[in-house]
């Protein structure tokens, strides 16, 4: 399926109105001071917008009725609620949904396209969100890292991604069963929320951070931060400060239990090496049981999956409340790897099991329609590049990827 929409401007400045998703609470009562909204009405009016954006899922001010129509109409033509367009929606055979959304190029007209990512689940729905327009670094197993950084995303960026895939499955109070998006009810609910799409979020701490508040907001979108998790490659420095600051849940993007093999599959690590980064989880805060650190690690046949490295993985990790997550290579269009065997899976995560981690092996979701790890954004961007090559419009290398 595919939903194809008129594109429109999406910046922070909508025409001339100011876009309010994405602001804090002080920065709200900023743009309503300067609109003359008297101080005293403020906290109010803050609450009132609040409410309709992230408890009603209100998409322009008419439905926030809690506030007078006249003011309604002031507002109106100030600010704007809109969301960003959906380029394109495609469902994959196992129900996984990817929503192509387009950015602004922050003068107004249209940018570059990010990619969302809801996948249902029995007991839970995860939407995974992007950080930023590809990513500065360059795993080499990941399609992502093969493009160059476009941009950071602002964080009415990030907390769009969450309205528009709550709109889509229907999951604001009033939704009717027979809205435009045909989930069953037991299928809707986003329960959890996964920074591991494209980018890396701490290198946009603090965008990230402010969606992440908002997301988390009890007063709004209400998502628990023990039900977001926060992937990183292992930017140590921040790792501390994302903890201490925001507190939710971690993921480590590990790879390789040797510093030679990690530094070439996760480059960062030629920076901040194995034994950091497990230093920074160890006091990582909050770490325990109840709260235990996520370990990805991809597998790569021949490369990082010989029963040698399962083990070497169970001592590294010894003493950090953890949680190992394998994940079967998802492969893309000249990818330089191959997943490992089945068999070979088994017995890593035998000896994985073994030693006390209930590791499940992910099952690849939405590989039909490029949404899984590792695959996002360069198909759109390719197919994208060559329908414009095809036109005439950029010539060919314009547009990065492989
Ligand atoms: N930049 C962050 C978050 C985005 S990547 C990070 O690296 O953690 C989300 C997860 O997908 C990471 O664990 C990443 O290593 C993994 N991944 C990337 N490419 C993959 C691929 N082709 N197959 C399987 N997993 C992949
Ligand atoms: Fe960037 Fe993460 Fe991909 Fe590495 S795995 S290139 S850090 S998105």
């Amino acid at each position: 399926m595919s939903v194809t929409a008129p594109i429109h401007d999406i910046s922070g400045k909508d025409g001339e109105r100011t876009n309010l998703i994405g602001l804090d609470r002080a920065g709200l009562a900023d743009e309503l001071r300067k609109m003359g909204v008297a101080e005293r009405a403020l906290n109010m009016r803050v609450s009132q917008i609040w409410h309709g954006l992230y408890v009603q899922g209100a998409s322009g001010f008419e439905p926030i009725t809690t506030i007078s129509k006249e003011m309604r109409q002031q507002l109106a033509e100030r600010f704007s609620l809109a969301r960003p367009d959906i380029t394109q929606e495609q469902i994959s055979i196992d129900g996984t949904r990817k929503w192509l959304i387009r950015l602004s190029d922050g003068t107004g007209g249209s940018g570059p396209e990010i990619e969302t990512v809801y996948i249902p689940e029995e007991s839970r729905g995860t939407l995974c969100i992007s950080s930023q327009v590809g990513c500065t670094l360059t795993c080499p197993f990941c399609h992502t890292g093969t493009q160059k950084l476009v941009r950071n995303l602002e964080a009415r960026e990030i907390v769009e991604q969450v309205l528009i895939a709550r709109d889509r499955v229907g999951e604001w109070p009033g939704a009717s069963a027979s809205d435009q998006t045909g989930l069953p009810e037991a299928e809707r609910k986003i329960t959890n929320i996964v920074l591991m799409g494209m980018g890396e979020p701490l290198y946009n701490f603090d965008n990230v951070k402010q969606a992440v508040e908002i997301i988390c907001d009890g007063d709004g979108l209400g998502v628990s931060k023990r039900r977001v998790t926060l992937s990183t490659s292992g930017i140590v420095p921040e790792i501390g400060r994302w903890g201490a600051e925001v507190g939710t849940m971690l993921a480590i993007s590990l790879h390789a239990v040797r510093d030679e093999l990690r530094d070439e599959l996760v480059p960062i690590n030629r920076k901040f090496p194995i034994a950091e980064l497990l230093e920074a989880c160890r006091t990582y805060p909050d770490v325990r049981n109840a709260k235990r650190i996520t370990f990805e690690y991809v597998m790569l046949k021949g490369v990082n999956d010989s029963l040698n490295d399962a083990r070497e993985l169970v001592r590294l990790l010894a003493g950090i409340p953890a949680k190992i997550n394998l994940i079967p290579f998802n492969p893309w269009p000249g990818s330089p790897y191959e997943c490992s065997d089945w068999e070979q899976i088994e017995a890593f995560a035998e000896i994985v099991n073994r030693a006390g981690y209930a590791s499940p092996v992910r099952t690849p979701r939405g590989r039909d329609i490029m949404a899984a790890c590792g695959q996002l954004k360069s198909a759109s961007v390719k197919e994208r590049a060559s329908q414009r090559r095809l036109a005439g419009a950029v010539p060919s290398g314009e547009v990065s990827g492989p």
